[in-house]
């Protein structure tokens, strides 16, 4: 395993984790806590345009592990399945243009009305499928990132490594996964399946799960507060052969958001030292 006690610099922040900050703010914080890599939500790369925000994130030297996020492939209709198309096409646009190693994708829920899961997932293939020669041309990895089964309805019917994988066997050279703790380390197969997704890794997302958990969505918990075996899950996605920046991404409405964002960040990188 790779030693991170007296070195960050395979530490990565989603950009969701200090949510106050504007992509200034936080390439800036960023360079104050020495933090050398960055996830940000397309949202923040947007708000600036992405000429300048590539140049902002050159200028300062950082990494970009994802841009985050794309994917929701599911809709009701062929034309919501074509807007989603588009909108993908455009996230890799601008993935490519701040230079990203990958575009993180989450799958989407059911469309509404919908109790059709198997359909579901089927858009979800046919989807990528319909992406992927783009992302190629474009040299761009997707990163399909398996949500927690709680979130299969409303964000993510891929809920398993296990069921990305299987897409990743399919559909074959340009996609890959990203592991979220959080979502995964509940998995009895996920020994087994970060073995079988191997090279195919893309991303390696740290927080934790906090007990009890007073929110689906924005109640993440920072490494170390709560049951994750984080090492344990880290040494089998190094085994595997990952070797890229972690991403430390912490959805917390009622505690890390609340806090000053550069005690946000050097806690971040302290935990990372000691817990991930
Ligand atoms: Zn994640």
């Amino acid at each position: 395993m790779r030693d991170f006690s007296n070195d960050h610099s395979a530490l990565a922040i989603n950009s969701a984790t200090v949510k106050s900050l504007n992509l200034q703010q936080l390439v800036d914080g960023c360079a104050r806590a020495g933090i050398t890599a960055i996830a940000p939500w397309r949202d923040l790369v947007q708000a600036v345009g992405i000429p300048q925000a590539g140049k902002m994130i050159r200028d300062a030297g950082l990494k970009v592990t994802s841009l985050v996020r794309a994917g929701l492939f599911t809709a009701s209709d062929a034309g919501g399945r074509r807007a989603a198309i588009d909108d993908n096409r455009r996230a890799l646009d601008e993935a490519v243009g701040i230079g990203a190693a990958n575009l993180l994708l989450i799958a989407g829920g059911l469309p509404p009305g919908s109790k059709d899961i198997v359909g579901a997932r089927h858009q979800v293939r046919d989807g990528l499928a319909t992406l992927l020669p783009y992302a190629r041309q474009a040299n761009m990895p997707l990163a399909m990132e398996p949500l927690h089964p709680m979130t299969a309805a409303d964000r993510g019917c891929v809920t398993t490594l296990g069921n990305a994988n299987d897409l990743c066997d399919e559909l074959g050279e340009g996609l890959g996964v990203a592991i979220d703790v959080y979502h995964v380390w509940w998995d009895p197969t996920l020994p087994r399946e970060i073995a079988r997704a191997g090279k195919r890794i893309l991303g390696y997302h740290v927080c934790d799960w906090l007990v009890p958990t007073t929110d689906l969505l924005l109640d993440r918990g920072m490494m170390g507060d709560g049951i994750i075996d984080l090492k344990s899950i880290r040494k089998m996605v190094e085994d595997a052969g990952y070797n890229a920046p972690v991403d430390v991404e912490i959805f917390s409405a009622g505690n890390w958001w609340k806090r000053d964002p550069d005690e946000v960040l050097r806690i971040c990188a302290e935990r990372f030292r000691n817990v991930v």
